[in-house]
């Protein structure tokens, strides 16, 4: 059987994530608040699912970069082993610092910094854009001589190792503070004081934040607040894959002249026009902040994300099984369930359309896999329910999920 053992990877980061949850009640620390972890959680789901269709992408342009364009030609060996590691770790450092320095950069990696969490679920917050630039940079290795199979094995490890950082549960870790990136390092990275920011980028080892000036040591007056200097206070999906390059657009709308629209792009994010951020969330968010979360959004919302879990677990291991219709049809499944889980938390009302969606990609699949005279029968029975019943239904729904007993 030729299973995607990658996929276990899912199962094996929830049971880490469940530990470092048992031993925050334990110690009475607050570590997780609800709608952060499900957002962090959902996040990390979309980016997972579509590294399903990336990793292989990713390997051809390596394995392509290097047959055609590398300046040497290196043998597997000891010596190359442990400098291709160095290299990817200070390509790493250069690309996280950029990400932070250079708009069009952030604009994909400020969704990992948006939680005001730190804890396990923060280390899913990548998205899939986030791979496709870190890709580009990565591609130097490949160009310097690299094997494609050599690059993404050791990316592979160097790619677990973040995973361990993003965690308050685990202390100090003594000599190993001198020269690798620990918790602590990471998460004065995630803190939004003015001392912190902008500091530790080191992904393995912090020797690189030392050498190029951007290390900051702990300080133990200082009370770290995780998360943006202006939140988003928003769990919507949607928002906080797209508030950033929205942001640019509208501050590259209005920039006059060339040079002002490529200090947009390119320049610094404190360069943007601040303002431009309230007009959007105007115009998008309308975010009901003074009502409360019902007991029964929690439910439905945490029912979809164990159940988007699941799915994904189940598509990346039997990925090389299932046909492009299956893939396609699963994979907008969890994509609606995860747009969704986010427009709930807002309690946003568009999330109705999203519900009927998601019911009409289920007849879809049913007719697509069982095209029979039953089958079809019973979607068009579905159907005629459906839009007979539009409003009732929908009346039904917001009274079930948004005014029932509160959480
Ligand atoms: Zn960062
Ligand atoms: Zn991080």
């Amino acid at each position: 059987m030729k299973l995607n053992y990658l996929a276990l990877a899912v199962p094996l980061f929830l049971s880490f994530i469940a530990l470092e949850y048992y031993y925050s009640k334990r110690k009475r620390k607050n570590f997780f608040q609800y709608a952060e972890s499900v957002a962090n959680l959902n996040v990390g789901i979309a980016e997972r699912l579509l590294d399903v269709f990336t990793t292989g992408l990713f390997f051809f342009v390596f394995d392509y970069l290097h047959k055609h364009f590398a300046i040497f030609d290196i043998k597997a060996s000891v010596f190359t082993w442990f400098l291709l590691f160095l290299l990817t770790d200070l390509v790493w450092y250069w690309y996280h610092r950029l990400a932070h320095e250079i708009n069009a950069f952030w604009a994909v990696h400020v969704v990992h910094h948006q939680s005001e969490d730190f804890n396990y679920t923060v280390s899913a917050r990548i998205t899939v854009f986030q791979s496709v630039v870190r890709c580009m940079f990565w591609s130097v290795l490949p160009l310097i001589g690299f094997p494609a199979v050599m690059v993404s094995s050791l990316l592979l490890v160097h790619g677990l190792y973040p995973f361990f950082i993003h965690t308050q549960a685990l202390g100090k870790w003594g000599w190993f503070e001198k020269f690798l990136v620990t918790p602590t390092h990471h998460g004065i990275h995630h803190a939004s004081n003015p001392e912190y920011l902008d500091k530790n980028y080191g992904d393995v080892l912090i020797i690189w934040d030392k050498i190029f000036g951007t290390f900051a040591r702990e300080r133990k007056e200082v009370k770290i607040t995780y998360g943006l200097t202006k939140q988003l206070n928003s769990h919507s999906f949607l928002w906080q894959h797209f508030h950033f390059p929205l942001e640019i657009a509208m501050n590259f709308q209005r920039a006059k002249g060339v040079k002002a629209k490529w200090k947009v792009l390119f320049g610094r994010p404190d360069d943007l026009d601040p303002r431009c951020r309230s007009v959007l969330e105007r115009k998008f968010l309308n975010v009901h902040s003074d009502r409360k979360p019902t007991l029964a959004m929690r439910q439905y919302v945490t029912a979809q994300t164990l159940f988007s879990i699941v799915l994904l677990f189940i598509v990346a291991l039997f990925e090389h099984y299932l046909s492009v219709w299956q893939l396609f049809l699963l994979s907008s499944f969890i994509i609606i369930s995860l747009v969704n889980s986010g427009a709930i938390l807002d309690q946003r009302r568009w999330i109705f359309y999203l519900e009927y969606t998601r019911v009409l990609l289920v007849l879809i699949a049913i007719g697509v896999f069982y095209p029979n005279n039953w089958a079809f029968s019973a979607i068009m029975g579905v159907l005629f329910l459906m839009i007979w019943y539009f409003r009732p239904m929908q009346r039904y729904y917001f009274q079930l999920l948004y005014t029932n007993s509160r959480a």
